[in-house]
């Protein structure tokens, strides 16, 4: 991906050869099996994201087999990894763990240290994205064993697991809650199924188009609704018509539309929680009337941003439970060539895709 700084290229990703890295001690070459295309990689095409040293190999979030190690890789259990392993690893890197945010606020996700596989690591530094046959783990990369989950069903979920996963503890859901979900991509499906195993008594959600709400009710959600096809105030009075006229319990916001932030409010029973994990990138502003809004209905609004070893870590042990690999199993996948990337992006952006895969192998 060559950045959008030249506007001639910044829609296209091109195909480039990169000589195979020089291992440092406790590094592994990866050979890359799948990775995916999310949102968040249409953003780094349109160039909507701050601090991506473009160019940039994307694909942060993939499953491969460990060709060569050097040195020792263990998983958090103090166990080895061996080549030949098959592993998926957190794309996110260096969170140090020393810093204010790190060991003050316990924000590890706002480590100003970090620095994340295929979006700001760029090509300077190595093999760094997963669009690619290899990727280079650098040392301190945290890989998990991926004994007993089909490498199909980890990326059916793929980087929208931790993401999730983070957001449904933030909203902290409680038993026999009703969770409103906004949005139906990648995401908010991943949060429909993550809601339900926490226990939420019901799960609703409006998205769009209907072909996304049918994969909405495979992972759980026990009604659903168009929002391209109901004004405001039927969207309110359907949820309003659902929680005995208070609204929902806990709403998550799953869109990239600002907008949404405040219906998400709107749509919530006083002294809910909306958690707002949509607005990855900036989208600009909406408005809100802070009396109606927040003040009077004594909400808790939280936002989540990224995820870290926990998210990752619980996310992929899930996997191994049955009941929740039978919900991600459902879920279609399309697969795309290395140089077919453009189409899968432009795939991604209609919607008309749930979940696009990038099979690196000639
Ligand atoms: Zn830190
Ligand atoms: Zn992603």
């Amino acid at each position: 991906m060559p950045g959008p700084d030249k506007l001639e290229q910044a829609r296209a990703c091109e195909l480039r050869e990169f000589p195979l890295p020089e291992l440092e001690v406790d590094s592994a070459l990866l050979r890359v099996e799948l990775s995916e295309v999310c949102g968040t990689d249409v953003h780094l095409r349109d160039g909507r994201l701050t601090g991506v040293p473009y160019p940039i190999i994307p694909g942060h979030v993939s499953v491969g087999t460990l060709e060569r190690i050097r040195g020792t890789i263990c998983d958090v259990n103090g166990r080895p990894f061996a080549e030949g392993d098959r592993v998926t690893f957190l794309d996110v890197h260096l969170t140090c763990h020393s810093c204010w945010y790190c060991l003050v606020a316990k924000a590890s996700t706002r480590c100003p240290k970090r620095k994340v596989y295929g979006i700001t690591y760029g090509i300077a530094d190595g093999l760094t994205g997963g669009w690619a046959e290899y990727i280079y783990l650098k040392p301190g990369v945290r890989c998990i064993g991926m004994d007993g989950i089909a490498s199909d069903l980890y990326m059916a979920g793929g980087c929208s697991l931790p993401t999730s996963l983070h957001a449904v503890e933030r909203a902290d859901v409680q038993f026999g809650d009703t969770v409103l979900v906004l949005g139906s991509g990648p995401v908010g499906l991943s949060a429909i199924a993550f809601s339900m195993l926490r226990g939420a008594g019901r799960v609703l959600c409006i998205g769009a188009p209907d072909e996304r709400l049918t994969y909405a009710c495979r992972m759980g959600a026990d009604d659903v609704f168009n929002f391209t096809e109901h004004t405001l105030t039927v969207r309110s009075d359907w949820v309003l018509q659902r929680t005995d006229g208070r609204g929902a319990d806990v709403t998550i916001e799953c869109t990239g539309s600002p907008a949404a932030v405040t219906e998400a409010m709107r749509f919530t029973r006083d002294g809910g929680r909306v958690v707002v994990v949509g607005q990855y990138t900036d989208h600009g502003v909406t408005s809100f009337n802070p009396h109606l809004d927040l003040n009077r209905k004594h909400l808790d609004i939280r936002g989540c941003w990224g995820s870290d070893y926990s998210h990752f870590h619980r996310a992929v042990d899930m996997l191994r439970n049955p009941r929740a690999a039978a919900l991600w199993s459902t879920l279609k996948l399309e697969r795309y060539a290395l140089t077919k990337v453009n189409e899968a992006l432009a795939a991604v952006e209609s919607g008309r895709t749930i979940k696009a895969l990038v099979v690196p192998t000639r």
